[in-house]
């Protein structure tokens, strides 16, 4: 079973876009817009048990709108 599958995520909090859980180099954990590409800051996790823990809280960051956006500042 996909641990990442098991984790609720909102919608984008910028742009109302699908949020996907991506992981990187086996080690860290963010979340994404598969629209406007904005992310949360990657969460790292060295355990599997970890990975659960740092997936929910790249979820929570999310859910909040604690994103990144690439484009223009603030
Ligand atoms: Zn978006």
């Amino acid at each position: 079973m996909d641990i990442l599958s098991t984790v609720e995520l909102n919608d984008c909090p910028l742009c109302l876009g699908p949020g996907l859980l991506e992981e990187e180099g086996g080690h860290c954990v963010y979340a994404t817009c598969l629209d406007c590409g904005c992310h949360t800051v990657p969460v790292n996790y060295r355990t599997e048990a970890e990975k659960l823990d740092a997936a929910q809280r790249v979820a929570h960051l999310w859910n909040v709108g604690k994103v990144i956006s690439e484009g223009v500042g603030e």
